[in-house]
């Protein structure tokens, strides 16, 4: 999502899933607040928020974006995600893809 989602959203569930690090857990949280560059995200009911970039997020609600929707054979898999597996969900013909573009660090 972008600022304007998380904007939008607050108050909202969403799941942190960094594209960028399939290595680390998704975790649900709640939007607290938005600032001019971050979302500030309450995860797993803890009290104090954490800055978070917005594009690492999605509401829980809706489809994933920015990343990629697993196809049925893909999605059952269960287990650690590696780069391995983005490699093959990328070259996975039924898996959707959505444009992904690198947070900008800067
Ligand atoms: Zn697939």
């Amino acid at each position: 999502m972008d600022l304007d989602d998380a904007r939008n959203g607050v108050g909202r569930t969403v799941i942190y899933s960094p594209f960028a690090e399939p290595d680390i857990d998704d975790e649900t949280g709640v939007i607290t607040s938005v600032s001019d560059r971050y979302a500030f995200v309450a995860y797993g009911g803890q009290q104090q928020a954490k800055a978070t970039n917005p594009g690492d997020l999605r509401f829980a609600d809706e489809p994933r974006s920015g990343a990629m929707t697993l196809c049925a054979a893909h999605s059952v898999r269960s287990g650690p995600r590696s780069p391995a597996d983005l490699e093959e969900w990328k070259a996975c013909p039924d898996c959707v893809k959505t444009p992904w573009e690198p947070a900008d660090g800067s």
